[in-house]
């Protein structure tokens, strides 16, 4: 035991013993680091703007393994691998990202995300994992060459396009056209994966742009599918995207998040789907007179990405990063389905539908479309343009549809019909407590009305009901004797109470 603590390594900046810190660093000639004090050294040279060169510098001097090449750690060969062919690549890409630049434009990317674009300095816990320390890399799941890529479906396990929408029926409420056209695009997107590309006759990729207002249902569509398929998924939102290069996400990131849902299984990235929200945030800006790196830049950069490209994506680690080891993941067979409220668009097909109303025959009709509520399924192409996106974006999704604006009627459904209804989750609550639950037809008509007012879609329904369930969910269980309740329109407009039945009582009215 005494020896035992003899032999303990202690930090040399802080001080602290290894069974305190975890895992020392060995510096040489007996000197330790705690992780903790070099990640902070770490972040203090970043901060104080050390440069990639002195960086490399340094690793070497601490007799640490060259940056974008560690030594293979025995346990992971194929990782490391990857890794090195990967960070070699990454450095390619900078030395030619370096060479094209121009001097202005580089310029910016220094100011905006760092020294080297698209590559953030050192995080110690992708060093520590990549040298052995700390938990262990994830291991890449990758065919061998020359073996076909395992298929998620085969042409006759597809489930067909009415199995789907029947499925998806179950969990979304209305919303028919949408389910119709995802089902029948995803159906095919699966079966030309599935088709062997041997003849001339190649299937177009049927990538998806869904348009509808917020709180419709375009999120929940596109889990609800996947889940349904089994199918990994990725969601990022485009707002947070930027150019590579400055801070934000870049594009490939989205992918590098959906080969950590599909476990690092490469064979079913390359099958899943993305879905990129608030797409139209991404628009090309009106009278921009700085670089728009989140704007038309990043639809440039989704190109190649919608298209099919092999694309080098970090593992386990969400930035790109000289530490981190690298895969490479084809988008060939990826569906990408972007999503966005579009705002204003309205606007701009009521302008175009009006002009060509204006002109001949049909000039009476000028007005007829200013009160339209579903104005946006009459979008086409030329005003998706007119909005901002590039007609190479938009030629890239070649299946545009629109969801509805949820009506009254709409949202008293979503309340109680879907498997999972918000309705349905209380009542099992209860129904744990052996209370019924009800709610009376008007009180779910008030609280739809309600959650109108919020403009926010379905979103506000969970809210409001959560509001009322409190008390509810609060009192009940003080009172074994209460056997049911039920919730009446006056209880959700304030002017009455829930009506509270005791078990083998008559129904007492509550009072608040
Ligand atoms: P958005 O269109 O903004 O992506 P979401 O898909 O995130 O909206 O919807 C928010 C929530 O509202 C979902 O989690 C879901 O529970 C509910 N919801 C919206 N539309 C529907 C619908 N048509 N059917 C059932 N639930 C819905």
């Amino acid at each position: 035991m005494e020896e035992d603590k003899k032999q303990e390594k202690n930090c040399i900046l802080c001080g602290r013993p290894e069974s305190r810190t975890g895992r020392m660093l060995e510096m040489g000639k007996g000197i330790c680091i705690c992780p903790e004090c070099m990640q902070k050294a770490m972040d203090s040279m970043q901060a104080s703007g050390l440069s990639y060169s002195d960086l490399m510098e340094l690793s070497s001097r601490m007799n640490l393994p060259p940056l974008g090449g560690f030594p293979q750690n025995p346990a992971q060969t194929d990782a490391a691998a990857t890794e090195r062919t990967g960070a070699g690549k990454a450095d390619e890409k900078r030395e030619q990202a370096e060479q094209t630049d121009q001097p202005d434009e580089s310029d910016q990317s220094e100011e905006k995300g760092g020294k080297i674009p698209g590559i953030s300095l050192v995080n110690l816990s992708d060093f520590l994992g990549g040298m052995g320390f700390g938990p262990a890399r994830p291991k890449v799941k990758r065919r061998k060459p020359g073996e076909e890529p395992k298929k998620i479906f085969d042409i006759h396990s597809i489930p067909a396009p009415h199995k789907i929408k029947a499925s998806l029926d179950e969990y979304v409420v209305g919303q028919e056209h949408a389910k119709k056209v995802i089902s029948v695009a995803v159906y095919n997107h699966y079966k030309r994966i599935a088709a062997d590309n041997a003849d001339d006759v190649e299937i177009e990729k049927s990538n998806m742009l869904m348009l509808g207002p917020t709180g419709c249902g375009k999120t929940y569509l596109v889990k609800t599918l996947a889940r349904l398929l089994d199918v990994p998924l990725a969601i990022a939102d485009a707002t947070s995207l930027t150019e590579a290069g400055y801070i934000g996400d870049d594009i490939e990131s989205v992918i590098s998040r959906l080969l950590t849902a599909a476990d690092n299984d490469v064979d079913r990235a390359e099958q899943g789907i993305v879905f990129i929200d608030e797409i139209d945030k991404i628009a090309k800006k009106r009278n921009a007179n700085q670089r728009d790196v989140s704007g038309e830049a990043v639809q440039q950069g989704m190109l190649k990405l919608l298209e099919g490209s092999e694309i080098e994506v970090p593992v386990g680690a969400a930035s790109k990063n000289a530490m981190v080891p690298m895969t490479t993941v084809d988008t060939k067979n990826i569906l990408f389905i972007c999503g966005g409220a579009f705002p204003g668009l309205e606007d701009i097909i009521k302008e175009r539908l009006n002009k060509q109303a204006a002109i001949g025959f049909l000039a009476d009709l000028k007005d007829k479309y200013d009160n339209d509520p579903d104005i946006l399924t009459r979008v086409t192409v030329e005003d998706l343009r007119a909005f901002g996106m590039i007609p190479e974006f938009i030629g890239r999704l070649p299946v545009i549809f629109s969801l509805q604006a949820l009506t009254k009627d709409m949202l008293v459904r979503i309340l109680k019909e879907p498997r999972n209804a918000i309705v349905r989750q209380y009542q099992k609550l209860l129904a744990l407590d052996e209370v019924e639950l009800t709610l009376d037809d008007g009180a779910l008509e008030a609280i739809a009305e309600r959650a109108l007012e919020r403009k926010t879609g379905a979103r506000a329904l969970r809210a409001i009901l959560e509001e009322f369930m409190l008390d509810i969910m609060y009192e009940i269980p003080k009172d074994d004797n209460i056997g049911s309740v039920r919730i009446t329109r006056e209880y959700i407009e304030h002017t009455g109470g829930p009506v509270i039945s005791l078990r083998n009582v008559a129904p007492l009215i509550g009072n608040n």
